[in-house]
């Protein structure tokens, strides 16, 4: 008789794990206040009064800018949007390159060929899975005009090290951070590790307004160029010329990035619950980091010294050596084990995903250097004088934690009880012990 669901045993557990949902009475008064009030986005595409967004948008931002440490803070309709106003204001252009991390969502790479400038893949570190600044250095051109670093899975990238290599080399570092809020690097959060960073706010993320986004920067001029990007920039300009005849309108191409009322409203009353929220999950990471590292093929995956880790995903690396199995045929076990999660039966299936990590040149678009129409622009754009690369094996890291080692899961997600967190410990040990029927 088998033990293992996955063979047609009976399962650890069958009752539904709850659902990560955060949203309130405090979210409902939010929106009732913005409905009652009858303006549902303050946005104007010009410029005039108006042009910054209503009373919400501008509340959120100042909050978030405190919260967070950042000079501005620039609210917007997601972090892909977020990601594109730094490429441009960053003044990224045909011609360029911008190295970025392979282990990210499409949109971190999207936003360097939004401008026609090449992305520029450089491997990862094999236990953070962040960028790794050796890596970097081996990729710099003349060409290179920016880094693009990911904090990946919920801590921050070496903004030591990296920042360093952009300081000597005159690059701008533009942080995708839709996955580590409140991560800290030595006392300051991701998200102002760079010289943009940008926050994610859709519904997967650790808090949501559905949609959305937040950018934060320091720098003025930045701030500026991506608050026209964000709103129609060249009608924007077009007002502005007179008072300043120098306004360089480079990348000033218009785009609705506008956040709504509703959205910010929100997104305030969740911003209040983040603390909490990612305190819980760390918690709960931490049990299952010691029950499940006694396990001999599983070791979660370390944090960066001087860094604090979220936990947007939990990441363990696996030893198929000593389970005598890969990877996959062992989380798909465990997944057999465990039920989904309410309000996400649209997954059909538990939390947990070893397939994790994909490095993104092996993507279509990249492997066929195909973006904007036919002739392979930008990559084979007459401006570009450098010589794309996507070839498999080029980020042999990112490929070999992809393929052999990692495994994440969000069992760690509020609220559950330990006793949902032992259901998860018994499923994985239970395969590890009846292993011996996945081979
Ligand atoms: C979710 C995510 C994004 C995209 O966020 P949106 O708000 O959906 O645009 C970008 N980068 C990373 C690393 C993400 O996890």
């Amino acid at each position: 008789m088998p033990k293992l669901a996955i063979n047609g045993g009976n399962p650890v557990r069958t009752k539904l794990f709850p659902a990560y949902n955060y949203i309130g009475d405090e979210e409902q008064t939010a929106v009732s206040r913005v409905l009652k009030s009858g303006t549902l986005s303050g946005f104007y595409g010009s410029y005039m009064a108006g042009f910054l967004g209503g009373p919400e948008v501008q509340a959120l931002e100042k909050e978030w800018a405190k919260y967070f440490g950042a000079k501005h803070a620039i609210a917007v309709n997601s972090c892909t949007s977020g990601l594109y106003c730094a490429a441009g204001a960053v003044r990224l252009g045909p011609g360029d390159e911008a190295i970025v991390s392979p282990f990210t969502m499409m949109a971190t790479a999207t936003a360097i060929l939004l401008f026609n400038a090449v992305p520029v893949f450089a491997d990862i570190e094999a236990q953070y899975f962040c960028l790794d600044p050796k890596s970097i250095e081996a990729r710099i051109t003349p060409r290179t005009k920016a880094i693009f670093v990911t904090d990946i899975c919920g801590q921050p990238y070496d903004a030591d090290a990296i920042n360093d290599i952009a300081k000597k080399h005159g690059l701008y570092v533009i942080e995708d951070n839709a996955q580590s809020p409140m991560a800290r690097l030595n006392g300051k959060y991701a998200g102002t590790l760079g010289d943009i960073g940008v926050f994610s706010l859709n519904y997967h993320k650790h808090i949501h307004s559905g949609e959305g986004g937040v950018i934060c920067t320091d720098n003025d001029e930045l701030a500026d160029r991506m608050r026209m990007i964000r709103n129609h920039a060249e009608a924007v300009a077009a007002g502005r010329v007179h008072d300043e005849p120098g306004l360089d309108i480079n990348n000033l191409i218009g785009f609705n990035f506008r956040m709504t009322e509703i959205e910010a409203a929100i997104s305030r009353e969740q911003l209040k619950k983040l603390s909490r929220l990612v305190e819980e999950r760390i918690k709960n990471c931490n049990y299952l980091s010691s029950e499940l590292g006694k396990i001999p093929c599983l070791k979660p995956a370390p944090t960066r010294p001087g860094a604090t880790h979220v936990y947007y995903v939990h990441p363990f690396l696996f030893d198929a050596q000593v389970a005598g199995v890969d990877k996959h045929r062992f989380v798909a076990a465990v997944a057999k084990e465990l039920p989904m999660t309410e309000l996400r039966e649209v997954e059909k299936s538990a939390l947990i995903d070893s397939h994790y990590g994909y490095p993104m040149y092996l993507a279509p678009m990249y492997q066929k250097m195909i973006a904007y129409g036919e002739k392979q622009c930008p990559f084979k754009c007459p401006h570009y004088q450098g010589q794309a690369n996507y070839q498999a094996g080029i980020c042999p890291t990112n490929e070999r934690v992809w393929k052999e080692e990692l495994i994440v899961h969000e069992f760690m997600r509020p609220p559950v009880s330990k006793n949902d967190l032992d259901d998860v410990v018994a499923a994985f040990w239970k395969v590890w012990e009846n292993r011996n029927e996945l081979k």
